[in-house]
């Protein structure tokens, strides 16, 4: 399990994230929904250290950190070691094929042997049906198949988590479809998953849990059950498009 407990952050005088606590149970998808600049993307990225809170902690089994205090690099390696971002935008390397993207930091970051990290990226681009394209770069890819390979490179890190941040959000409706199903496939083989999306049906079909986010507080934490079909007042508004 990933927790977070009483965690704060501020940009300015601005509270972003007021106090939140939750968690996010292993082997399961877990999606934060809410409106826009509510909070989740700070929220993901304060999971990755990409975002440094003020106060609160983050823990996993074998570890905790507390926010507010001086970080180890060893325990900073350690902590980011086990969750992988995927970005709105892809962000894959330009200068370096669509093999090397998905190779490189497993080999250079993890220390991973070639002959191991090589095979497990094979699998990966035959799994998003990208074998073919291993020896291309980047500009040679649609946003989709950009995409997929983002999803791939996250993946050869081994990572406990996988975090996206509205991993569709840049991808017309025909690619987001081949994207989403790669994150079905992904939840239901049990990979621990965290997902910000504006996407409602998606949502519904890959979550185990929601996390429903406005004005920097947590407002719903439950089943996908509870939070589609028995919605609050305020949830209905939001579903219904009124945000
Ligand atoms: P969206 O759905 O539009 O992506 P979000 O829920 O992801 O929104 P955040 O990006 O987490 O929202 O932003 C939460 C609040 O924090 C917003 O008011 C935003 O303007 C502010 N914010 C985010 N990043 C920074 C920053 N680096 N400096 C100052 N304010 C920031
Ligand atoms: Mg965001």
């Amino acid at each position: 399990m990933l927790s977070v407990k009483n965690v704060v952050k501020k940009y300015g005088d601005k509270t972003v994230l007021k106090n939140l606590s939750v968690d996010f149970p292993e082997g399961k998808t877990t999606v934060i929904l809410g409106p826009s600049g509510s909070g989740k993307s700070t929220l993901l990225r304060s999971l990755d250290l990409l975002v440094r809170p003020e106060s609160g902690t983050i823990s996993f089994p074998d570890i905790t950190l507390d926010y507010s205090k001086p970080v180890s690099k060893k325990d900073s390696f350690d902590l980011r070691k086990k969750t992988s971002m995927v970005f709105q935008n892809w962000n894959l390397f330009p200068n370096l094929t669509v093999f090397q993207n998905v190779t490189t930091a497993p080999m250079t970051v993890l220390k991973r042997s070639k002959n191991d990290v090589e095979a497990q990226a094979t699998k990966l681009l035959a799994a998003v049906g990208l074998a073919d394209y291993k020896d291309r770069y980047p500009s040679q890819l649609s946003g989709g198949q950009q995409q997929r390979i983002s999803i791939c490179r996250a993946l050869a890190m081994n990572p406990e988590y996988i975090l996206l941040d509205e991993p569709t959000s840049a991808l017309d409706p025909e690619l987001e479809t081949q994207v989403l199903l790669i994150l079905e496939e992904l939840s239901k083989n049990d990979q621990s998953m965290i997902i910000v999306t504006h996407n409602m049906e998606f949502a519904r079909s890959v979550a185990d849990k929601i996390v429903f986010v406005e004005n920097s507080d947590i407002l719903f934490d439950g089943t996908p059950d509870d939070f589609f079909n028995h919605p609050t007042t305020r949830i209905k508004d939001f579903l219904s498009g009124i945000t």
